[in-house]
């Protein structure tokens, strides 16, 4: 076995950054860059951003909105070890997007501002993380402005999202009385330098004796003394609990005044879990694939299509898992298709280069016309099969209409690239000619009809069907729900991988049906095998 395989993965940290629009990801994210020196000037994320938006108009959406609603990933360097920051989305209406981001992270770091604490998409987000137990670094941002108390925020994330919470550091005052952090483990200060009081470095190390010299007033010096004792009261810091989502670490900062931003990327370095064994399948075995395992091996969470309007390209986002990746190197997937992999894409913060090796905790984009979608399995074999990537049930469907019917061909087209590339969702109902579109949120049908009209060239609108919600018919025994089918013609239809679906007036019908048919299963997840 090369030595490549046994070091390389240790070297990987997977992470995402979630937080409440406004609290300061975006901030953050461009600092973190600049501290690990991926970048060299603040800005240059978002002029990246703008490069992109001249691509695709239906960015334009993002810009009116004022939010992000495209995910990537972004690779730097620190301390010899590889950061893979995959960019969420921040709307709620983009939950399934995010959620399929962070089944390919290995760590969350959770954005709050100061002032406002956990807000609703924050807990949204939380949520979702939840569900996979992902472990969460916390950030309470804008230290500079005027905030809250401490033991207050603290309180508020365990009471709102029931966490153990160990702060790490601690804040002496916010705004303009802010002086500072300590690290509450070696008691070494960080102190604040307002940036008219001094150049770009806004801090500087202290110990612990000259610390008092910092503060010229006095009454903040003894506070911030007497808030540490108090801090003493918090729960150590457990790795274990922390690593099953049961615990989270608290930083503090400024992101916009690169605040506090080093000691995130190294508090990521520690404790951020490198590449896991992920769960999966193999011919029909429940196995553990390591990031030593010989055999290549990733999923896909995310496809990006058209990310260049004059190829209709597309991006498949793969998460290694195991195996050393050789450019050139052919790839299954679970249904057999083959994929040669001759221009992987590794995405570092200014630029892209390809993929001569990958190893587990890389992410590299593979450019396809199609053959790949979410949830997809790849490896040299094609026999291993992640644990899926769930799509979920839509909350909102759509009949897609046509101004010139004889367009229909080409919508189903856009529509199914769409939905295969995981934007919405498409069912077939089996009586009719109907295209419905599905949704958890009412955002996703707007990128959708943008995105129809830009690229596609086709005006389409939207109305309400005759059902509210979709499921999943799911049985041990298929003939079951071909039984079930056969007699429901009106109200099932299939999904764009042409799996059973009950197209139902309401959650009271899918009880109903439920009742009458106790052997079948009604989901309203999809596991993607
Ligand atoms: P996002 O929506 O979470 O990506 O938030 P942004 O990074 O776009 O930040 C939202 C606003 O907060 C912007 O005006 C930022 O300049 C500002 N901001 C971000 N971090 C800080 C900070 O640490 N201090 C202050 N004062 N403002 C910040």
């Amino acid at each position: 076995m090369s030595k490549a395989i046994e070091i390389e993965p240790k070297r990987r940290r997977v992470f995402a950054i979630i937080s409440h629009p406004d609290a300061g990801k975006t901030t953050l994210t461009e600092n973190m860059l600049l501290a690990a020196g991926a970048i060299h000037q603040a800005g240059k994320v978002a002029a990246r951003g703008e490069a992109r938006r001249t691509q695709s108009d239906w960015m334009k959406i993002e810009q009116e909105r004022g939010i992000s609603v495209s995910s990537s990933v972004m690779t730097f360097e620190h301390k010899d070890l590889i950061f893979n920051l995959l960019d969420t989305p921040g709307h709620e209406d983009f939950s399934e997007d995010t959620y399929r981001t962070l089944t390919a992270a290995d760590c969350a770091v959770m954005v709050l501002d100061v002032a406002k604490g956990i807000e609703p998409q924050t807990l949204k987000l939380f949520e979702v993380c939840r569900l996979r137990d992902i472990p969460i670094i916390t950030f309470v941002n804008k230290l500079d402005r005027e905030g809250r108390d401490t033991f207050e925020i603290i309180a508020e994330i365990q009471d709102k999202l029931a966490l153990d919470v160990v702060p790490m550091q601690w804040p002496a005052a916010s705004g303009r009385r802010f002086k500072g952090v300590a690290d509450l483990r070696t008691g070494a200060f960080l102190h604040f330098v307002k940036p008219e009081d001094g150049g770009e470095h806004v801090m500087t190390q202290v110990d612990g004796n000259s610390i008092q010299a910092m503060f010229n007033n006095d009454d903040l010096f003894d506070e911030f003394m007497e808030e540490q004792e108090l801090a003493k009261e918090y729960p150590d810091f457990n790795e274990q609990s922390f690593r099953e989502g049961h615990m989270t670490p608290v930083y503090f900062g400024s992101a916009l005044r690169k605040f506090g931003v080093l000691e995130l990327i190294n508090a990521l370095a520690e404790l951020c879990p490198e590449p896991q064994a992920e769960a999966a399948k193999k011919a029909g075995q429940s196995v553990m694939i390591k990031p030593t395992s010989k055999e290549v091996a990733g999923f896909v969470f995310k496809v990006q299509a058209n990310m260049d309007l004059n190829h209709r390209d597309r991006v498949a986002f793969l998460r290694m898992c195991s195996g050393e990746f050789k450019r050139g190197m052919k790839l299954k997937t679970a249904e057999g298709k083959t994929v040669s992999v001759h221009n992987p894409i590794l995405f570092f913060a200014q630029d892209r280069e390809l993929a001569e090796n990958a190893y587990a905790g890389d992410v590299i984009g593979i450019p396809n016309h199609g053959a790949l979608r979410v949830g997809d399995s790849l490896s040299e074999s094609g026999k291993i099969i992640f644990a899926g990537i769930p799509n979920f049930a839509p909350e909102i469907l759509r009949r897609a209409q046509l101004k010139d019917p004889l367009k229909a061909k080409h919508l189903r087209k856009a529509l199914e690239s769409l939905a295969e590339e995981g934007v919405t969702q498409l069912f077939k109902p089996n009586f009719g000619s109907d295209m419905i579109v599905g949704a958890v949120g009412s955002l996703q049908i707007d990128v959708m009809r943008e995105r129809i009209k830009t690229e596609y060239g086709l005006e389409v609108t939207f109305e309400a069907p005759p059902y509210q919600t979709a499921r999943w018919i799911a049985a041990d025994d298929e003939a079951l729900i071909k039984a079930f089918v056969d007699k429901n013609m009106m109200t099932t239809g299939t999904d764009v991988d042409g799996a059973p679906v009950f197209l139902a007036k309401s959650s009271w019908d899918v009880g109903y049906a439920q009742e009458k048919n106790p052997e079948l299963r009604f989901l309203t997840t999809k596991e993607r095998a």
